[in-house]
């Protein structure tokens, strides 16, 4: 059976991060610091570099990967929920260059915000939290 439990959206938050910011930490920090255990964010900007991964489904581990240039933001999505009582973002995103080529995958820590702008819109009901699932390997949603 799919997993469904209903939430509720309470608060949007509209903000920017800062220059130099590491992405993925920066949205955990606003996370944290208002409350937020469950919704979604979404971004477009710019970063200095990226850092992703691609999760590789037979080793059952990521593999991480750099791309150290300039790079738009054109599509950052993700959710939120929690993870060890602490809450997880877990975004993808695609990138793009000055020939408009597109890279994307699983956000990792240390990628550098050059700016963003973000929504994150919060969620009350259902809790959301992350698991190791045995079919997959992952820490999924239970
Ligand atoms: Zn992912």
């Amino acid at each position: 059976m799919p997993l469904a439990k209903p939430v509720t959206p309470t608060r949007v938050f509209m903000g920017r991060l800062a220059h130099g910011d590491d992405l993925l930490e920066a949205l955990v920090r606003i996370c944290g610091a208002q409350g937020i255990t469950a919704g979604r964010v979404d971004a477009i900007g710019a970063v200095r570099m990226a850092r992703l991964a691609f999760y590789d489904q037979a080793e059952r581990e990521y593999r991480y990967f750099e791309l150290d240039r300039p790079l738009e933001i054109t599509k950052l999505m993700g959710n939120i929920s929690l993870r060890d009582g602490r809450p997880m973002v877990h975004a993808h995103v695609t990138l793009s260059d000055r020939d408009g080529s597109a890279f994307g995958g699983h956000l990792a820590e240390g990628t550098i915000v050059f700016a963003c702008e973000y929504v994150i819109e919060a969620f009350a009901g259902a809790d959301f939290v992350r698991e190791y699932d045995v079919a997959t390997g992952l820490a999924l949603w239970t």
